[in-house]
């Protein structure tokens, strides 16, 4: 049902108004205290951890709320990382597959070009008001160890990012950017070299290191209180987009939607709307196919389980162990969701539909054509799905998320798809 004008408002307003009143109070009883979202969450960690990451759920819930700290942030987002980030209308892009009109945030134009740079500031900051002087990290590929050390160069802290030997080879001009900043890349050479050890790793520093360091998660993953403060520091997203929204058009979007890897760019954005009349989507990696490896969704193949401390849906097998899974979009192939996204899907609020890699570069290809950005690949599976809805539905609106630019992947795309001429681009839209 949709309500575009003020009648309908009037004559649908009374079922919009209840229709999510549930989610009124929604930041204050999720998480919980000791960090459960509904049946998800937590933080199952080894007693030796146990104080550090009281210590710092203690810090983040007195330091959250003093104005001081919430200054320092807002300047930090205005001076340093050029927020807010605008809305923007695609125009043509909207026009391609009828008339529902397409809205990005632009969070490629936030400062390092992605999202990831909210929650580092905020963890930064963080940090600084708790006397740490050190930011511990691990990296895949490397995009959140480039956002932390910019964080750690801005409040002049030493970082360490804990990173695969495997990854490192694979993602060169990240390690160099990383070691620009000032940041130490520490190699982890055990197992399969990879994410999964690096965070064994990190974990391990961080229990050595607790008093003078803090550990700063890349997404809205791990144990609490790291869901909850990666979504509080990314809920700047979604507060500016939604009033943006309504300056730009006088009325809500019909939907909204963002990529999900671990959650954080679309948690950013979703939350602040959940009360409202907006439908909501996430969009997984559904990769080269439904089998088991080709793809790195999870809402729609995962089970639940725990992995790195916390309860949610993981792609899993009877062992509980962690199954492979890929993406084309490195920043979306992880075998496991935040435990808020799993949460939202059994209260039925958010759906969660999957794109696959030839979609997403279909879409990447068609956003750079017709609007001239050109997104990053995780960000592609958004734009994917906002056009499917566009075709499906032909009129109204969606917003979506676009979490970050593509400059970091246009090699890759050249060496594999050229200038996308396997795809249709040439539409006549006057
Ligand atoms: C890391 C990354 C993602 C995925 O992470 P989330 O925590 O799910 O947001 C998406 N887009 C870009 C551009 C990224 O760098």
């Amino acid at each position: 049902m949709k309500c575009d004008t003020i009648i309908d408002n009037v004559i649908f307003g009374g079922f919009y108004m209840n229709q999510y009143k549930d989610f009124d109070n929604y930041l204050k009883e999720f998480p919980s205290k000791d960090g459960y979202f509904g049946a998800y969450g937590g933080a199952y960690l080894p007693e030796e951890l146990i104080p550090a990451f009281r210590e710092a759920d203690d810090a983040y819930e007195a330091i959250c709320h003093s104005a001081q700290f919430i200054n320092e942030l807002r300047r930090i987002r205005k001076e340093f990382q050029g927020r807010p980030t605008p809305v923007y209308h695609c125009e043509r892009l909207s026009k391609i597959f009828g008339n529902c009109q397409i809205y990005l945030k632009r969070e490629d134009l936030n400062h390092t070009g992605a999202h990831k740079l909210n929650h580092c500031m905020g963890e930064g900051l963080l940090a600084k008001f708790m006397g740490k002087k050190k930011l511990i990290a691990e990296t895949g590929a490397g995009q959140h160890g480039v956002a932390l050390a910019t964080a750690a160069a801005y409040f002049g802290m030493e970082c360490d990012i804990y990173m695969g030997e495997v990854d490192i080879a694979k993602q060169q001009p990240n390690v160099i950017r990383m070691k620009m900043l000032g940041a130490n890349v520490v190699p982890v050479t055990h197992g399969l070299k990879t994410l999964k050890e690096a965070v064994d790793a990190a974990f391990d520093a961080y229990l050595k290191e607790y008093k003078d360091a803090i550990y700063c998660i890349g997404s809205t993953l791990g144990p609490h209180p790291f869901p909850k403060m990666v979504r509080d520091f990314q809920s700047v997203i979604g507060i500016e987009a939604r009033e943006q929204f309504m300056e730009m058009t006088g009325i809500m979007p019909d939907a909204v939607a963002a990529c999900v890897g671990g959650g954080s760019n679309s948690l950013g954005m979703f939350v602040p709307f959940l009360a409202d009349p907006v439908e909501i989507y996430g969009v997984e990696p559904l990769g080269r196919g439904e089998k088991t490896g080709d793809h790195a969704a999870t809402m729609k193949f995962g089970t639940k389980g725990r992995l790195h401390g916390f309860d949610s849906y993981l792609l899993q097998d009877e062992n509980g162990e962690p199954l492979p899974v890929y993406s084309i979009a490195s920043g979306l192939d992880y075998p496991g969701v935040g435990p808020e996204h799993a949460h939202l899907r059994d209260l039925g609020r958010v759906h969660y539909e999957v794109v696959s890699d030839e979609e997403a570069m279909e879409a990447f290809f068609l956003l750079s054509r017709y609007e001239g950005i050109i997104p990053a690949i995780e960000s592609s599976h958004a734009v994917a799905f906002a056009l499917r809805y566009a075709k499906e539905h032909k009129t109204g609106s969606i917003l979506v998320n676009l979490s970050g630019r593509g400059d970091k992947d246009i090699d890759y795309v050249y060496e594999n798809y050229g200038c996308g001429e396997k795809f249709k681009l040439d539409y006549d839209i006057k």
